[in-house]
């Protein structure tokens, strides 16, 4: 029995730190907009290396204040992957402008750069990469495409915290970078959250101003802004978790590792990142023919897994017929293939072995 995720390893890591530290919040009365949230930005600006960090409720917010702040609206055009969780269209749409989709690569699984020049219209407002299960898209092409056109690009790093290109983190290439604490993202809470880092101190403003009601002075409110903090307890956790952070990358990347060892040469395409990339494995996603059949057989076996993502975004009812006419065809292709294994800090060896143990038999 493997599972797909398991929460405890990590915790287990961290529980005594964890314990003392948010319950020093609890004793002291100070819940919103403290010392931890304050002291949290500037550990995670100070990693990203850039100058603000702004904590909100969710990666989903951080997605939407960001595409607000960049003064995304009404009758624009946002580029962005079509093969990613809903969070992202959700954050255009939330701005009454147009999600663009642009096919994406095979190898990668992210958004094909060669494809978005093409895809812009005067309409391009912003550009939305999405760094999928851990790996980082080729930023150097993205930011030139944007440069070119005078557009803004809005990182979604919910699956890819410490994730490197050329060395550099994402989340310092954009004009913001969006991260997500979901319990089961790389640096994962306990509970919801999600933060901004970006290196335009207006763009940053504009964030802290939109994540509380709209006002930079107490009840003086300028812009109909939102309830979307970031809280003292997770953020007390989670700078705990940040010191982990490295430890827990290395441990996903050593599992992958050992399923690249124990898989290859078998008849199922494995994750694939070239020299340049430092993937931190949100997950570990194959794509394999009969896929259904193979995760049948898996979860015989008692292994857990799951298809991240089954049902392209151009293709969910949530679109309506906009997209009707339009063909996404490795994209569509992927989704009928792909499926994750397990992947999580803290997973052993062992538990790697009985995984491609599980795949080998699966395939025969
Ligand atoms: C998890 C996730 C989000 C949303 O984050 P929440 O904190 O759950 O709102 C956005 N984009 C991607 C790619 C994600 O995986």
């Amino acid at each position: 029995m493997v599972p797909l995720f398991d929460p405890k390893p990590q915790h287990e890591q961290v529980a005594a730190e964890v314990h003392a530290e948010t319950r020093a919040v609890l004793d002291s009365g100070q819940f919103i907009l403290g010392q931890h949230v304050r002291a949290f930005e500037e550990e995670v600006a100070d990693y990203h290396g850039v100058s603000e960090a702004i904590g909100v409720a969710s990666g989903t917010d951080a997605l939407h204040l960001s595409l607000l702040a960049a003064g995304v609206g009404p009758g624009d055009e946002v580029i962005t992957s079509p093969f990613s969780f809903i969070a992202g269209v959700e954050a255009i749409l939330y701005c009454g402008a147009t999600p663009v989709f642009v096919d994406i690569r095979r190898d990668s699984m992210n958004l094909d750069e060669s494809l978005l020049e093409e895809a812009v219209t005067e309409r391009t407002r912003a550009i939305m990469p999405v760094h999928l299960f851990g790996l980082a898209q080729d930023m150097d092409r993205i930011m030139a495409v944007a440069e070119k056109h005078g557009l803004k690009v809005i990182e979604d790093c919910a699956q890819a915290f410490g994730a490197r290109f050329d060395d550099r983190p994402v989340g310092s290439f954009g004009h913001s970078g969006c991260f997500s604490f979901f319990p089961t993202k790389n640096l994962g809470g306990y509970g919801d959250g999600g933060l901004v880092t970006t290196d335009d101190p207006e763009m940053a403003e504009r964030i802290r101003v939109l994540r509380s009601h709209g006002s930079a002075v107490r009840y003086h409110h300028d812009v109909v802004g939102f309830n979307s903090r970031l809280d003292e307890v997770q953020a007390a956790a989670l700078r705990v978790k940040l010191r982990h952070l490295e430890d827990f990358n290395q441990s996903r990347r050593e599992i992958a590792a050992r399923y690249q060892e124990g898989l290859s040469g078998l008849p199922i395409r494995l994750p694939e990142a070239g020299d340049r990339h430092y993937q931190v494995y949100g997950q570990y996603t194959v794509q394999v023919e009969g896929r259904d059949r193979v995760r049948k057989r898996l979860g015989q076996a008692g292994i857990g897994t799951a298809i991240y993502y089954p049902i392209p975004l151009h293709r969910q009812a949530v679109c309506g017929d906009r997209y009707q006419s339009l063909s996404l065809p490795v994209c569509e292709s992927v989704a009928e293939s792909c499926f994750s294994l397990p992947m999580f800090p803290g997973m052993t060896l062992d538990q790697a072995d009985e995984v491609i143990a599980a795949v080998k038999e699966s395939l025969s």
